[in-house]
């Protein structure tokens, strides 16, 4: 459930540049302790900019981002990671070639150790634990997108920002996945997800940002007006 406190991540009018070029136009996003926040919008709108401002790894060229409550816009990546952002990125972030196992025992830089990390994921994803010899890259795109997540929790994050965690997996397994991710809000993690198609993350999600051309066009509960609101922004979409 929402948790309404002060939020954990705040964008507070963040612009945000490639060269030139300005992609994000002011962006206000707050996401507190327990909530999920799902940020969609077409294709180019700016969604994976505002993923990597919130990890560090694109400094925004005006505004601030705050962490707990902190000004710490500008701040390196790895130290936002060590503070407790996780981004699992589009594409997931794992190593095809090496093993479960071994994916997940890259994650000790975080400071666990390995069989503590192992457990955590194969008691939330067992068929992890029933594949730990298996190479990443043959496990199915859910279990792959399990591994990235498992990976993610290893660092027992405050913040998940997850990038297009539906694509290419069937709707059964995404709302399969997009229960953990609720789980974990409940756990009190807060949560930012992008998707560029909706459905599957609005049944979890406590607020809904639609951005459009890098601003943020509509924000609020995601109820009936959120749908119209898509609709007219990218055809069939919203469904
Ligand atoms: P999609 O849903 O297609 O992934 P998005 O909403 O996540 O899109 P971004 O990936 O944040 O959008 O891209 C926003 C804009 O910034 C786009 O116009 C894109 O072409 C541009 N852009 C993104 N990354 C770079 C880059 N590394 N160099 C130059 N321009 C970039």
């Amino acid at each position: 459930m929402a948790d309404t406190g002060t939020p954990v991540l705040q964008l507070h009018g963040v612009q945000a540049a490639y060269d030139r070029i300005t992609v994000l136009h002011g962006v206000d996003l707050n996401v507190a302790a327990g909530q999920v926040v799902a940020l969609l919008g077409p294709n180019g709108a700016g969604k994976t900019t505002i993923l990597n401002v919130a990890a560090g790894a694109h400094t925004p060229s005006a505004g601030r981002l705050l962490l707990g409550g902190r000004d710490v816009t500008g701040a390196h990546p790895r130290d936002l990671a060590r503070a407790g952002v996780c981004l699992i990125p589009e594409g997931r972030g794992i190593f095809p070639n090496l093993s479960v196992r071994d994916n997940l025992r890259m994650m000790t830089f975080t400071g666990r150790d390995r069989a503590e990390i192992e457990k955590i994921a194969y008691d939330r994803f067992p068929v992890l634990g029933e594949r730990s010899r298996q190479a990443a890259g043959t496990l199915s795109g859910g279990e792959q997108q399990m591994l990235a997540l498992a990976r993610g929790l290893a660092t027992d994050p405050a913040v998940l920002l997850l990038d297009e965690l539906s694509m290419g997996l069937a709707p059964l397994v995404v709302g399969q996945l997009y229960e953990h991710v609720a789980e974990l809000a409940r756990q009190g993690v807060a949560v930012l997800v992008v998707e560029q198609f909706a459905a599957a993350v609005l049944k979890i999600a406590d607020h809904a940002a639609v951005l459009v051309r890098g601003s943020v066009q509509w924000q609020g509960h995601p109820d009936s007006s959120l749908h119209a609101e898509l609709s007219s922004y990218y055809l069939g979409s919203a469904a």
